[in-house]
């Protein structure tokens, strides 16, 4: 029986200070207390219901936090003000000067740029791989590597990494698995397939509104509570803290995330199913031809399809432009980065991620200048939508009519 991510959100209750169905904005930045004993306590450790900073932890954080554990199944979690700052602060937790990390060489480009350019600087170096080739994982282990790091569904051409594999890896040499699955929330539950710390950008598909910058870090308690420690924790010294306001309409939003991960799967398979049958090079894990489409049948949670990315390669960048203008003109939707939004999204990947894999491994793997990555919205009627990019096509002289 596979895990559910919806039923793990629905079967529970909150109520706000004055039963409010919704729980009550946090609108403070400090806390007051009845005895300075109690003050002196939660310097030492987290006591239940009581708060001291808001940059430690606030009610509504707290809410949406626990909210999202429940939702990756994993004991606990915290909401952070960005993807990056999720990514930056698990690292920074885990991994001290002369420390290494195995990474996925298809990842985020600002993961990449973090990991590239920055970590480098405190002396903590990173190897990138393909870590779809286990053999390669394990040579690339070390006694120094803290983290092997992935995304549960891979930029630029949604491959699928198999997670547990991995983490029979990780595990055997006591390194954390580090998955981001901003991609595939509801769809793929990393925790159940092995991983130990899963972080999203809740700017994509999570919050689904493409109003504001937010993350989280999912993982064990002990993991969460070394973040948040007050003496030592990288979150609480750092401080990337999510706004309350921000964690509150994130929070109302998450409860139609599985609605939409439905609906953004069965209009991105639509898309994809028609547009091999006009013959042009799609890639989406939800097509037979897609190289992972198998293991994600095997990783994949029950009833919320093979998620709303999809990639099309028009060949060239020039192709790949005019494609996109086109689409943007009979609205489709906007020429824009970023995932997740109720409103169509295309750019195109194809000239700026993807350059740490040497240009012939590039090529080998299908990944061309000309690709355009979409994330496809929560249109009603997708067979219209799917008429007018026809229609662009043919318009641009890419097909013929
Ligand atoms: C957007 C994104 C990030 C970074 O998240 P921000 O919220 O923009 O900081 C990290 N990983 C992936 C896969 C992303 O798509």
């Amino acid at each position: 029986m596979k895990f559910n991510p919806a039923k793990a959100l629905q079967n529970y209750l909150v109520f706000g200070e004055f039963g409010g169905v919704n729980p009550s904005i946090t609108d403070s930045s400090t806390y007051t207390f009845l005895d300075p004993k109690r003050m002196e306590e939660i310097f030492e450790h987290e006591i239940e219901g009581c708060f001291l900073y808001s940059r430690h932890w606030n009610p509504i954080n707290k809410e949406l936090s626990k909210t999202l554990a429940r939702m990756e199944d994993t004991e606990a979690a915290q909401v952070v003000a960005s993807g990056m700052a999720a990514i930056s602060s698990t690292v920074l937790q885990l991994c001290s000067t002369g420390d290494e990390i195995i990474s996925s060489h298809t990842i985020y480009g600002g993961t990449y740029a973090l990991f590239k350019n920055y970590l480098p600087r405190f002396g903590i170096t990173v190897k990138f791989i393909n870590t779809n080739n286990l053999e390669e994982v394990e040579k690339a282990v070390n006694e120094k590597v803290k983290i092997i790091y992935c995304e549960s569904v891979s930029n630029p051409l949604l491959e699928i990494v198999n997670i547990p594999e991995l983490s029979k890896i990780s595990k055997k040499h006591n390194i954390k698995l580090v998955v981001d699955n901003t991609f595939s929330p509801m769809i793929i539950t990393p925790k159940q397939l092995g991983a130990d710390i899963i972080v999203h950008s809740m700017t994509k598909f999570i919050n689904g509104t493409s109003d504001c910058v937010a993350g989280c870090i999912c993982a064990s308690k002990e993991f969460i509570d070394s973040l948040t420690d007050v003496a030592s924790g990288t979150t609480m010294l750092l401080g990337p803290v999510l706004d309350s306001f921000r964690a509150a309409s994130i929070l109302k939003n998450i409860h139609t995330l599985h609605i939409r991960m439905r609906q953004h799967s069965h209009n991105a398979q639509y898309l994809s199913d028609n547009f091999e049958k006009l013959g042009l090079k799609v890639f989406y894990p939800g097509l037979k031809s897609h190289k992972q489409h198998e293991l994600l049948i095997e990783l994949k949670n029950h009833g919320f399809g093979f998620g709303g990315m999809m990639v099309l390669d028009m060949e060239t960048l020039e192709n790949a432009q005019k494609l996109m203008v086109k689409m943007q003109e009979k609205n489709v939707g906007y020429l824009a980065v970023s995932l997740g939004y109720f409103k169509t999204l295309f750019s195109s990947p194809g000239n700026s991620t993807s350059s740490e894999i040497p240009e012939e491994e590039q090529k080998e793997i299908g990944i061309s200048q000309g690709l355009v990555r979409i994330s496809v919205g929560l249109d009603n009627d997708i067979e219209d939508t799917f008429n007018t990019i026809k229609l662009c096509l043919e318009e641009i002289g890419y097909l013929r009519t």
